[in-house]
């Protein structure tokens, strides 16, 4: 099995680079999704969630209210490490069972927004970083939905590309065309996962 960290800064192009990935075999593992999977209705992640922060953080439809949770744990950092610490392991747990899910000789590729910030880089086999220059990112954020003010906010609040390159093994830069970007992909897969030994 090869296990790939793939992280890069919002709206750099990593769920892109994720589904090339899987057009190329590769077995995918969404952090994103997990975290959201662990707090669905009905789960002991969510009931941890509620008993730690109250019942106003559940909303009438038995779901986690994230806006309601997030004025929380904004501005008091020990509601946060405590909402870590429920959310990290269960979301770690899953991650393993994901993965020992994956036939042996797969490619595992861990999509993690927040590898750099959260220091997983060495979890990993190989890094692979994407990259796009802030004014092209907060472009297709906006493209996306998103508010201009919005995108800079979550740009600024993240890792920079100086600390997500200092534990990169491969940088793939997506300033360019999607046809540009599958090119590098290629590349990368010809270099680093098809040539590989057993
Ligand atoms: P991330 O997962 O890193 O936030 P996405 O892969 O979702 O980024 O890309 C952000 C947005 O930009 C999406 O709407 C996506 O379709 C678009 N996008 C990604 N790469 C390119 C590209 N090379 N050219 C134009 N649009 C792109």
């Amino acid at each position: 099995m090869l296990r790939i960290g793939l992280t890069g800064g919002i709206g750099s192009g990593k769920s892109t680079v994720s589904r090339m990935l899987a057009a190329r075999g590769a077995v995918i593992v969404d952090a994103d999704l997990i975290a959201r999977e662990v707090v669905a209705p009905g789960t002991p992640g969510l009931a941890a969630v509620v008993e730690a922060f109250g019942p106003q953080v559940r909303a009438a439809d038995g779901s986690l209210d994230r806006p309601a949770l997030a004025t929380v744990v904004f501005s008091d950092p020990e509601a946060r490490r405590r909402l870590d610490g429920i959310v990290h392991p269960l979301v770690r747990h899953r991650t393993a069972e994901l993965v020992a899910q994956a036939p042996a000789d797969a490619v595992v590729v861990n999509d993690v927004p927040l590898l750099v910030e959260t220091d997983q880089a060495s979890s990993y086999d190989l890094v692979l970083v994407v990259e796009a220059d802030q004014e092209t990112r907060v472009t297709r954020l906006v493209q996306r939905g998103l508010h201009e003010e919005d995108a800079r906010a979550r740009i600024a609040a993240q890792a920079t590309d100086e600390q997500r390159r200092a534990v990169a093994d491969v940088v793939l830069d997506n300033s360019g065309t999607p046809e540009e970007l599958a090119e590098q992909v290629d590349r990368f897969w010809a270099e680093q996962v098809g040539s590989r030994p057993d």
